[in-house]
């Protein structure tokens, strides 16, 4: 900023012309004084505001004005550009083919909707609906939908037809369904996220079920321990008040956000002189610290005697008549209709359904890791909800649904995704192989000494609120 002098800064100076002025006509022999002015009074006014003067100076409103309109000018450049850069996307996205635009239709599944009701909303045929549960075949996810789920349609409106639909289950959790020609190539899309360790720590006063959720562990927790100790640990006669339980666990976030997923990776439980634990091993499965394991072992085939496999498990099977990618993700055995199925393992019946392409199907959850899906049954026998045992039978071969003749299409997943049932390393065998024992031991150890620090750090910190997510898959 430039100086300007100021009305009082003019008066000073005047008053030092003054002083210098008198001092002239002072005679010679007389010492010459300068009183009253000092260099003083012209510092402070140069200190004093300004205002005044520049309101009255017509330079410096040429300033401002030519600066307000500099801005006024770029602001509205701003804007043009604004403008055109949204144009130009606008015209990249519509050169985009229509399913990398954004959906066009997002529809929230709601408590009693259909998929019908949902498709004809949206004006997609029958038909149409068809082409997609045949596509589903492979994941039968949309038999899977809850309320809260959601979907999005990409629909070619001048042809009336559904070129792409997704299925929101969860962030981590999505299936595509996208048209080609006149059907649809399915891809399950399963993020691993990030997974953050926590562990609490139960004393056991009154039952372990009610103990655990004063810890603020959580209700699926407390029964996925309970199915996974229920032939180790009598939880009635055994548990004393004093006995501690220890759990050390995961849970998801996908970009910082919690998805309500956990899973268990350790427990163990600690009586006066006994302890029982539950680690869980790079095979899906849990063992104990000698590494014997918790879980029952599965039967490999769900029959009583052998029958031929007539296809299997293939995850690049291209389909014969379209020749794209439509994964096999089961065992197909050729068995006559009404040879009895046998539930591979113990387990709840987690879904009876009858499906136009699958036939009539049923889905057996055995404990947090395991699922197995037995398809085109002519006969099921159990409903849901119900308690199976291993070898029980569950219902009967069959050729309903889409098939070319009788046969049990038989699944086995992990984790929520399907394996090889003839091959995958499924707890057959009673104890971690030899050869795993090593890596089995330091993966305990380290489970311990995670919980050990965690434990201590939440000590220090409140217990969190108990609470009904979900747990597993
Ligand atoms: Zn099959």
């Amino acid at each position: 900023m430039a100086l300007k002098p100021t009305p009082k800064a003019t008066l000073a100076l005047s008053g030092i012309s003054f002083a210098v002025a008198v001092a002239l006509y002072w005679p010679e022999s007389e010492p010459v004084t300068v009183p009253l002015i000092t260099p003083e009074p012209i510092e402070i006014p140069r200190r004093a505001p300004v205002q005044a003067q520049v309101q009255s100076d017509p330079q410096i409103i040429d300033e401002a004005e030519q600066i307000a309109t500099e801005l006024a000018l770029a602001l509205q450049r701003e804007a043009e550009e604004a403008e055109e850069r949204a144009r130009l996307e606008a015209e990249a996205l519509a050169a985009l083919p229509l399913t990398e635009r954004p959906a066009q239709l997002e529809y929230s599944v709601n408590v009693g909707d259909t998929l019908s009701g949902i498709f004809s909303r949206f004006g997609i045929n029958q038909r149409q609906m068809y082409q997609v549960l045949e596509a589903d075949y492979a994941y039968l996810a949309l038999d899977t939908l809850m309320p809260g789920n959601r979907l999005r349609f990409w629909v070619d409106e001048a042809a009336n037809r559904l070129e792409q639909l997704e299925v929101e289950f969860d962030m981590a959790h999505r299936v595509v369904f996208s048209r080609h020609q006149e059907s649809f190539e399915v891809e399950e899309i399963i993020l691993e996220g990030d997974w953050l360790a926590s562990s609490s720590e139960v004393a056991i006063h009154g039952s372990f079920s009610q103990a655990a959720s004063r810890a603020g562990v959580r209700s699926a927790e407390v029964q996925q321990i309970t199915d996974l100790f229920k032939d180790k640990l009598d939880f009635r006669r055994q548990l004393r008040a004093g006995d501690t339980v220890r759990v050390l666990r995961e849970s998801q976030s996908i970009d910082g956000v919690a998805t309500g997923k956990h899973r268990l990776l350790a427990v163990e439980f600690e009586g006066r002189n006994w302890l029982q634990s539950a680690y869980l091993h790079n095979d899906g499965s849990y063992y104990d610290e000698d590494g014997q394991s918790l879980a029952r072992a599965f039967m490999r085939h769900p029959f009583s005697r052998d029958h031929r496999i007539s296809s299997r498990f293939n995850p690049n099977r291209l389909h014969p008549v379209t020749g794209r990618v439509s994964p096999h993700n089961g065992t197909d055995y050729a068995a006559a209709t009404g040879t009895p199925i046998l539930a591979a393992g113990d387990g709840v019946v987690g879904r009876v359904e009858d499906h136009p392409i699958a036939g009539k199907y049923v889905v057996l959850e055995h404990g947090g890791q395991y699922r197995t899906r037995y398809l085109h049954m002519s006969r099921i026998d159990v409903r849901r909800g119900q308690s199976v045992t291993r070898g029980q039978q569950i219902g009967a071969v069959g050729a309903t649904g889409r098939v070319t003749g009788a046969h049990l299409h038989y699944e086995f997943h992990i984790n929520g995704r399907a394996v090889d049932s003839l091959n995958a390393r499924i707890p057959m065998a009673t104890a971690v192989a030899d050869s795993d024992k090593q890596s089995f031991l330091a993966q305990v150890y380290q489970y311990q000494s995670q919980m050990t620090d965690l434990i201590a750090q939440s000590q220090a910190r409140p217990e969190p609120e108990p609470d009904n997510s979900s747990y597993g898959e």
